[in-house]
C-alpha cells in the first residue's frame, strides 16, 4: 500500500495564542513555520485538517460554569457513557466561544487555508456542552465523534503528522488517538507549544509510549514530502 500523509494543525485560534484567554506561551512563534509547511505548492499532503475548539457558552469545561471553582482547578467529571465513570479534571477560563474572536484562526491561517489544493476539513470539537474535548477525533470518554477519522479514512490516509497547540493537550491526546486507530502518527515538536514546559519530558515520554514519533521540522521525514 503506497502512504498518503496528512497534515493535522490543531488549535491555532486566537485564545490559544498570546493575548488569548487561555494562551500557550510563544504560541504565535510557530505560525511561521506551519505556514510553511501547510503550503500544498511545496509539500505533498493528501489531505490537510484544521481543527477548531468551538465551545458553547455553558460549556462543561470553563470554570465560570461551577460554583466556586477557579480556572486551572480539577474537578471531578462523570462519563457520558457509563455514570459509574469519573475523572478529574482541570476546568480553563472561558475559550473559544462559538462564533466569537477567540475561536477564530488568525487570519494568515484562514488565507493559507483557503490556498490549499488538496483534500482539506475544518474539524470542529468541544460542541457537545456536557464533555470536554481533547482529542481532535473524539470527546474525552471516546463517545462523540468529530469525524475526523472519518475524512482520513475517505481519502486513505495512512500517515498523520501533527502540529498546534498545545503540546501536552490536544496535540497529545490528538496524536494518542491517531496512533490507536492505527495511523503512523508523527508529531512536530518545533512546531507545537506546551501549557507546562516544566513538564517536557514527561510528555514526550506519554507520546513514546503512545507509538507517536516525535520530530523537529528539519527532519528528514518532512524534507521527503516535498515536491
Ligand atoms: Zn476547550
Amino acid at each position: 500500500m503506497t502512504s498518503k500523509s496528512a497534515l493535522l494543525v490543531i488549535d491555532i485560534q486566537h485564545d490559544f495564542l498570546p493575548g488569548g484567554s487561555l494562551a500557550v506561551n510563544d504560541g504565535n512563534k510557530i505560525i511561521p513555520g506551519v505556514l510553511d509547511l501547510i503550503n500544498t505548492d511545496k509539500y505533498n499532503w493528501d489531505a490537510v485538517v484544521f481543527s477548531q475548539d468551538w465551545h458553547p457558552k455553558d460549556h462543561i469545561s470553563f470554570a465560570s460554569n461551577h460554583e466556586n471553582i477557579k480556572p486551572f482547578e480539577e474537578i471531578e467529571f462523570t462519563s457520558t457513557k457509563d455514570s459509574s465513570i469519573k475523572l478529574k479534571q482541570t476546568v480553563w477560563p472561558n475559550h473559544c466561544i462559538q462564533h466569537c474572536h477567540g475561536a477564530n484562526f488568525p487570519d494568515e491561517l484562514t488565507t493559507a487555508y483557503r490556498n490549499i489544493h488538496s483534500p482539506k476539513t475544518i474539524i470542529q470539537k468541544g460542541t457537545l456542552h456536557d464533555r470536554d474535548y481533547y482529542s481532535a477525533f473524539n470527546d474525552v470518554w471516546d463517545d462523540d465523534q468529530t469525524g475526523l477519522s472519518d475524512f482520513l479514512k475517505e481519502n486513505k490516509i495512512t500517515d498523520i503528522y501533527l502540529v498546534g497547540l498545545a503540546y501536552d493537550y490536544c496535540v497529545k491526546f490528538s496524536a494518542e488517538s491517531s496512533a490507536k486507530l492505527g495511523f503512523n502518527t508523527t508529531v512536530i515538536k518545533s512546531l507545537s507549544k506546551p501549557i507546562h514546559s516544566d513538564k517536557i519530558n514527561e510528555t514526550d515520554k506519554f507520546y513514546k509510549q503512545n507509538n507517536v514519533e516525535i520530530i523537529d521540522e528539519n527532519d528528514d521525514k518532512l524534507k521527503a514530502l516535498l515536491k
